[in-house]
């Protein structure tokens, strides 16, 4: 399968409302899974988190919350305790990425997020500067 094919198909699973309207659009990293026994491990994790510029720890909580099942941050890799699709997985991801990542002024990921409580974040956009409140 050549490389444009590959392209072409990726931007057409993403639903046309997340398509930013101006500039690159960011590209959500995704996940190379392993399953072994009843374990999911996300084998490029480190990777992934730098491309959204959150902590191993900090992503891990959210992956654990949406799916529901533990786990542990491994030398670079994540490890559930469940057996998930490539799709589950990566849908997780893609939603955090659409709600905690993504800048809501700017479309930009260069972001960080600062805790309110244990359920309210604060989205603040390194690049403009916006600040908006997420709910994670
Ligand atoms: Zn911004």
């Amino acid at each position: 399968m050549d490389y444009d094919k590959l392209l072409d198909r990726a931007r057409a699973s993403i639903p046309d409302k997340e398509k930013l309207t101006s500039g690159e659009r960011f590209e959500t990293p995704k996940a190379v899974l392993m399953i072994q026994g009843n374990k999911t491990i996300i084998t490029n994790y480190g990777d992934i988190c730098s491309r959204i510029r959150r902590t191993d720890v900090e992503f891990a909580k959210y992956l654990f919350k949406e799916l529901a099942v533990p786990g542990e941050v491994q030398a670079g890799r994540l490890i559930l305790s469940g057996k998930f699709s490539d799709r589950v997985v990566n849908d997780r991801i893609q939603n955090y990425v659409t709600t905690a990542v993504i800048c809501k002024e700017c479309r930009k990921p260069d972001t960080h997020l600062e805790g309110i409580d244990r359920h309210l974040k604060m989205l603040i956009c390194e690049a403009c500067g916006a600040k908006a409140p997420v709910r994670i």
